[in-house]
């Protein structure tokens, strides 16, 4: 999942030991570090994924709407199994159910950036993972 997952894909894929190929998804529901609730898939997969294992990885599980929507997005391609993997996951904040398979830590509810997360565009290239204290 594009952007925010690139850095752990990157850090994932160096570590795995099974035989995979790589594709992109990019979706999008935060502006201003808000959920706006609405899930666009701008770009979505070129592979055809019939018969494939699929892993999606992603930054962060929050709300659960974009991984929601990716999944009814990818319900026609016919994989032969969908899981997923997130480095992140923000539960206290779900509204949609998701099966999380792996993940890498559970967080409290706090906006956080670096190391491929975003803090308005910025911080991407974090090394560590930083978050905004509430006031
Ligand atoms: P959801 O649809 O589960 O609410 O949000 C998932 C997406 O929102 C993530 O892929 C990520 O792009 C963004 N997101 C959710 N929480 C955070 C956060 O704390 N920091 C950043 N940078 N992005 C977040």
């Amino acid at each position: 999942m594009l952007t925010g997952a690139a850095l752990f894909v990157a850090d994932l894929v160096r570590a795995l030991t099974v035989e995979h190929e790589i594709d992109f998804v990019r979706a999008s529901s935060y502006r201003d570090c808000r959920s706006t609730g609405e899930v666009r898939i701008p770009a979505s997969v070129q592979t055809d994924l019939t018969g494939r294992h699929i892993l999606i990885v992603e930054d962060i599980v929050d709300t659960g709407r974009t991984m929601c929507r990716l999944l009814e997005h990818l319900k026609d391609a016919r994989a032969a199994s969908v899981a997923i993997c997130t480095l992140l996951d923000k539960p206290s904040r779900r509204c949609e159910p998701v099966n999380v398979h792996f993940c890498g830590f559970t967080i409290d509810d706090h906006y956080v950036y670096g190391y491929g997360l975003d803090l308005n565009g910025r911080y991407r290239g974090l090394p560590h993972i930083a978050y905004v204290p509430r006031n």
